[in-house]
C-alpha cells in the first residue's frame, strides 16, 4: 500500500499511523499447501478447511479419519511478529489466570522456537501458528443464540477482560481501527460508503463520538483487551454458549469497555431495533456479573457500540473499494450492519444510554408533577417547595437537582453519614451481588450488627429486632409493650409523629384531626424552652390521669429525644427521669424513638436518650440506620422479647436481609471512622452561633436552639409577642431553597425552621447557610418593608 494511503489515515487529535496489517492483502495459500506447512508442527491433516479470515488465512486441519486436529493460522505479511508473541502469551496469561476459559491455545513450535515457525509463499515471509480444535460450531449466526446464551457471552466476556487485567506487552500499544479508541482514523475512509444513507449513519457516529465520546475517552477503564470477541472469534455448544475462544489477533491496549461494544456489534447483528435494548441488557447483565460497570461507562457504551458499527461499515467499504477484501465479505457491513446502526440511531443517544443502564423516571418537571399526581393520588404529601425540587444526585451534604444546581442539604437527616456515601453504596452493591435472604439462614452479618447495637446500648438492652422502617419499629415496640404490660392506653407528646401503621399512627398526632385522636392515646406537653412553658411533670401527670379515667393504663410512652415534630427541644434530664418514673409506676414501658435522634444526631452520644440519664425498656432505630436505604431495630430486655415469643413468632421478609445489614454496619462504620460525634457537636455550636449572629437584627426570629445537628430557627410575629409566624416561616424556607439552601418547617404551628442537616454537613458549610439565611431574611425584609 502507498505511503500516500497511511498518511490519510490519521486521526485528527492524536495523529497515529494506521497498523499497517489493516491494509495488507491475505497470504497466498491453497488448502493443499496448508496441509503441507502444517508438518513444521509435526502434524501431517489430510484436508485443510479454510475458514475464512479479514487479513490472515485461517485453516481447520483434519486427519484421514476426518477428525480436526488442529487450527492454522498463516498470519498476513504485515504482521509485526512482536504481536504475533503477544497474542500468544496473551493467551497462555488468560488461561493461566481462568484456566476455566476455554481459550484456544497456541503450539509451541517443536524443537522450543516460541509459537511461530516461518513460511514463504515466494515474495513474502509470513507465520505460521497452529491452534488447538476446539469441538462445536464456529461463526454461529447471532441471531440464533437464546436469550440464556447471551447472558453467557457478556459473561465469558467479563471473565477473558478480567484474566488479561494482569496481561501487558509492549506489542499492545497499536493503532487498529477496530480499536473503538481509534474510531476517528476512520473519516479519511468515510467517502468509501457508497450508499449515502449509510455514509450518513456513520458520519453522525463519528460526529458524536469525537464530540461526546473522544473527550470523555481518557476516563474509562483501560487494560489489554481481547477486543474482538464476536461470533466469528468463538465456538460455541448446540446451546450457542461458548466453548471455544480463539483469535487474539486485535488486541490492544485500550478502554474495558472496547470489548463489550464489539461484543454488542456481534450479537445484536440481525435483531430488530426494537430488540437492541433488550439483547444489550441481557449481554450486559451477563458482563456485570463479573465485572460491574462504571457509570461512565454505562453512560458510553451504547455510543461505543455503535463507534464499533461504524467503524466496521466504514473499514469494510474501504477495504472493498481499494480491493482489498472481496465484497461479499464486506456486504455484511452494507447490509445488517447499517441496519443495526440505523436501528441505534433512531432510539437515540440519551434513550441509548437510559436503556442500555435500565434507568427509568425522565420526563419534563410539569409533565412529571402531573404523571406523580395521577399515579399516587391525593393519599401521599405534597412536594415541598411552590417549585418542586426536581433531585438527581447526591454528594455529602449537597443535593444537586437535574439542571445541575448545588443545593446546601440542611435539612435529610437520612442521609446521615452524608449523601451517597461511598461505603454504604459499596456495602450495599458488594452485598446485593452476593445474595439477599432472611433471617432464617444463618449468616454472621446480622448477628454482629445486633451485638455492635446492643453493645451501644446500656447492658440491659440485649435483644434486637430487625425491621424495615420507623413505623415498623414502633409499630413492633407498641406490640412488645401491649404483650408485656397487658396494658392497652399509650402516652406521646402532643405534636409527636411515630409512623404510619394504624397503631402508630394514633400515636402521630402531626397527621391527625383532633376529631381523629384516639381515645387509648393521651398526649403531653413537652417543654417550650422558648416560652417556659410546661417545665414540670405536671402535663404528663395530667395525661396518665386522663387514661385512667378512660380506664386505661398505658403499655407505653413514646418520646423523640429531639422533638423534632413539636418544635426541637432540648429537655431537663430531670423531667424525662420523672416522665420515665411515672410511666413505670402506671404500669408502661418507656419507648425511646431514635428514629431521629439517633445515630450520632445529638454529638454528645449515640442515641439521644443518653443525655436524659434513663435506661429505656424499648429504643427503636430507623432513618438513618441505612443512610437512605431502608433499615430498622428495636432493642430491647430480654424478658420483653420473651414474653412476646410466648405467644407467637416473629419474622420480617427483609428484616435483616445481608444488604439491609450491610448498609447498617457501613453507617456505624463511619460514625467511628470519620470520628463524627465530635464534629458534630462542634459543627452544631459554630452553626448555631452562627445562625444567631445572621438573626440578631430580625425580629421574627424568635429562637435559636438545638442540640447537636438537630437545630430549629422559631419564626414569630414579632420578639415581643413571640405568636408563631407560620407564613414567615414558610417564605423563609421557600427563600432560603432560591439561595440553594434546603431546610424544611415543624412544630404545631408550622412555623419552626427545622435544620438538621446530614452529619457530613461540616464547619465548612456554614458560612453557605449563613450567607443564605441572612439573604433570605433580607428579601422578607424588603419585601415587607419596602423602604
Ligand atoms: N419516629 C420518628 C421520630 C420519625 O420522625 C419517623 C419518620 N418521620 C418515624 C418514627 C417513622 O419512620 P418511617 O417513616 O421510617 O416509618
Amino acid at each position: 500500500m502507498s505511503n500516500s494511503m497511511l498518511d490519510t489515515l490519521t486521526d485528527p487529535v492524536n495523529d497515529p499511523v494506521v497498523d499497517p496489517v489493516i491494509l495488507a492483502a491475505s497470504p497466498k495459500c491453497t488448502e493443499q499447501e496448508a496441509c503441507a506447512i502444517a508438518a513444521m508442527f509435526d502434524i501431517h491433516p489430510e484436508v485443510a478447511c479454510d475458514l475464512g479470515s479479514e487479513r490472515d488465512r485461517t485453516f481447520l486441519l483434519h486427519d484421514s479419519s476426518g477428525a480436526a486436529v488442529a487450527v492454522m493460522k498463516v498470519s498476513n505479511a504485515m504482521e509485526d511478529p512482536a504481536t504475533l508473541d503477544m497474542e500468544a502469551t496473551a493467551a497462555l496469561h488468560a488461561c493461566a489466570v481462568d484456566p476455566s476459559l476455554p481459550i484456544a491455545l497456541p503450539w509451541a513450535v517443536p524443537g522450543g522456537r516460541g509459537h511461530r515457525a516461518r513460511w514463504t509463499d515466494g515474495d513474502n515471509v509470513h507465520w505460521v501458528r497452529m491452534y488447538d480444535a476446539i469441538s462445536g460450531h464456529g461463526k454461529r449466526p447471532a441471531i440464533e443464540l437464546t436469550d440464556e446464551a447471551l447472558v453467557d457471552w457478556g459473561t465469558v466476556t467479563a471473565r477473558l477482560g478480567r484474566a488479561l487485567r494482569s496481561f501487558i506487552h509492549p506489542a499492545a500499544i497499536r493503532t487498529m481501527p477496530w480499536d473503538v479508541q481509534h474510531t476517528l482514523t476512520c473519516r479519511p475512509m468515510v467517502p468509501s460508503i457508497s450508499d449515502p444513507a449509510a455514509r450518513a449513519l456513520v458520519t453522525r457516529t463519528l460526529d458524536r463520538f469525537e464530540s461526546n465520546v473522544f473527550p470523555r475517552w481518557p476516563m474509562l477503564r483501560a487494560q489489554v483487551v481481547h477486543g474482538d470477541f464476536t461470533t466469528d472469534n468463538a465456538i460455541v455448544d448446540d446451546r450457542g454458549r461458548v466453548v471455544g475462544i480463539v483469535d487474539f489477533g486485535d488486541m490492544s491496549h485500550t478502554a474495558l469497555l472496547t470489548d463489550v461494544a464489539s461484543l454488542l456489534d456481534s450479537l445484536a447483528d440481525g435483531r430488530p431495533t426494537d430488540e437492541l435494548g433488550r439483547v444489550a441488557r441481557l449481554v450486559l447483565d451477563g458482563y456485570q456479573r463479573i465485572t460491574p460497570l462504571e457509570p461512565l461507562e454505562l453512560d458510553l457504551v451504547g455510543e461505543l457500540w455503535a463507534a464499533r458499527i461504524a467503524i466496521g461499515i466504514a473499514i469494510a467499504s474501504w477495504r472493498t473499494e481499494l480491493g482489498l477484501q472481496k465484497s461479499a465479505f464486506g456486504s455484511r457491513y452494507q447490509d445488517s450492519a447499517v441496519e443495526l446502526l440505523d436501528g441505534l440511531l433512531t432510539i437515540g443517544w440519551e434513550a441509548l444510554a437510559a436503556q442500555l443502564s435500565s434507568s427509568h423516571g425522565s420526563g419534563e418537571p410539569a409533565d412529571l408533577i402531573k404523571r406523580r399526581s395521577e399515579a399516587f393520588g391525593p393519599g401521599i404529601e405534597d412536594l415541598s417547595y411552590n417549585e418542586p425540587l426536581h433531585v438527581s444526585h447526591g454528594d455529602g451534604a449537597w443535593i444537586v437537582d437535574v439542571d445541575g444546581r448545588r443545593y446546601l442539604d440542611a435539612y435529610n437527616n437520612v442521609p446521615c453519614i452524608g449523601h451517597a456515601h461511598p461505603r454504604v453504596t459499596e456495602a450495599i452493591a458488594r452485598s446485593s451481588r452476593r445474595i439477599t435472604t432472611n433471617l432464617r439462614y444463618l449468616h454472621g452479618s446480622a448477628v454482629e450488627l445486633a451485638e455492635r447495637l446492643t453493645a451501644a446500648c446500656p447492658s440491659t438492652l440485649d435483644t434486637v429486632f430487625l425491621v424495615n422502617s420507623g413505623t415498623e419499629a414502633n409499630d413492633l415496640a407498641w406490640r412488645l409493650a401491649t404483650t408485656f404490660t397487658g396494658n392497652t392506653g399509650g402516652l406521646c407528646t402532643r405534636h409527636a409523629y411515630h409512623g404510619v401503621s394504624s397503631a402508630i399512627a394514633a400515636f402521630s398526632p402531626e397527621t391527625l384531626r383532633p376529631e381523629d385522636m384516639p381515645s387509648f392515646v393521651e398526649r403531653w406537653h413537652p417543654t417550650d424552652t422558648y416560652r417556659q412553658e410546661h417545665l414540670d411533670e405536671s402535663s404528663f401527670a395530667a395525661a396518665v390521669e386522663r387514661l385512667a379515667r378512660a380506664g386505661v393504663a398505658p403499655a407505653m410512652a413514646i418520646l423523640d429525644g429531639v422533638l423534632q415534630s413539636d418544635g426541637v427541644y432540648d429537655l431537663s434530664p430531670a423531667l424525662v427521669q420523672q416522665w420515665v418514673a411515672m410511666t413505670h409506676a402506671a404500669g408502661g414501658l418507656w419507648v425511646a424513638d431514635e428514629v431521629q435522634g439517633g445515630h450520632g444526631r445529638t454529638g454528645d452520644a449515640m442515641w439521644s436518650f443518653s443525655r436524659f440519664g434513663i435506661e429505656p425498656d424499648v429504643v427503636t432505630l430507623g432513618k438513618p440506620m441505612g443512610n437512605g436505604h431502608p433499615v430498622a431495630a428495636v432493642i430491647t430486655r430480654r424478658e420483653i422479647a420473651e414474653c412476646l415469643a410466648a405467644r407467637t413468632v416473629f419474622f420480617s421478609t427483609f428484616g435483616g436481609n445481608q444488604v439491609s445489614v450491610a448498609a447498617a454496619h457501613a453507617v456505624l462504620d463511619v460514625l467511628e471512622d470519620e470520628r463524627v460525634l465530635p464534629r458534630v457537636v462542634a459543627t452544631g455550636g459554630a452553626l448555631r452561633a452562627a445562625m444567631r449572629e445572621v438573626a440578631a437584627d430580625f425580629d421574627c426570629v424568635g429562637d435559636v436552639r438545638g442540640i447537636g445537628l438537630a437545630n430549629a430557627i422559631e419564626i414569630v410575629q414579632s420578639r415581643s409577642t413571640r405568636e408563631p409566624d407560620r407564613e414567615t416561616a414558610l417564605r423563609l424556607k421557600e427563600g432560603l431553597r432560591q439561595h440553594g439552601v434546603l431546610v424544611g418547617t415543624t412544630g404545631p404551628a408550622g412555623n419552626v425552621l427545622k435544620v438538621r442537616p446530614p452529619l457530613a454537613f461540616n464547619e465548612s458549610h456554614i458560612p453557605t447557610f449563613a450567607t443564605a439565611l441572612s439573604r433570605s431574611l433580607a428579601d422578607l425584609h424588603t419585601r415587607i418593608d419596602p423602604q
